[in-house]
């Protein structure tokens, strides 16, 4: 068995498949990739072929490499700050067709954040969902202590 790669070893071959040597392996024909393409290669090496640890993540928001196992859990979706925000079990019935929207709108995928751009992180998505909200929403109430209308 060969060893599992750390995440340095695993960002100098994030940095390799963009056009950087990799250690002194300098004479061959260098890849040239987007930091997205280069993170797909990885990632099949991590899903597909087991080889890269998969909580290696790549930020959503700066393309930094990072480990998600140390620091928490740093990915958030959609469906998690909505759920947030209206409550899953609440005195709210979210009605089904809003979680079809809100599950289709998920093209917006699961996001992952490195620990710089953590904080900014919840208000991306929050600004995410409140367009969604405004746009197509607007009629559902928000979640609410105590009374309930129910006409
Ligand atoms: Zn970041």
């Amino acid at each position: 068995m060969c060893k599992k790669p750390t995440l340095d070893e695993v960002e100098e071959l994030f940095n390799f498949l963009q056009g950087q040597d990799f250690k002194s392996i300098t004479k061959i024909d260098k890849p040239n990739l987007t930091a997205d393409q280069a993170f797909s290669v990885i990632y099949v090496l991590q899903e597909g072929l087991g080889i890269i640890p998969d909580t290696y993540e790549k930020c959503s928001k700066c393309d930094t490499l990072f480990d998600s196992d140390s620091g928490g859990d740093n990915s958030e979706s959609l469906i998690d700050v909505f759920i947030e925000a209206y409550g899953e079990d609440n005195n709210v019935k979210i009605p089904d067709k809003l979680w079809d929207t809100i599950r289709h709108k998920k093209g917006l995928p699961f996001e992952h954040y490195c620990e710089g751009c953590r904080d900014t992180n919840a208000s991306i998505l929050q600004d995410k969902v409140n367009s969604i909200i405004e746009k197509e929403l607007s009629d559902y109430p928000k979640k609410t202590e105590g009374e309930q209308d129910d006409r």
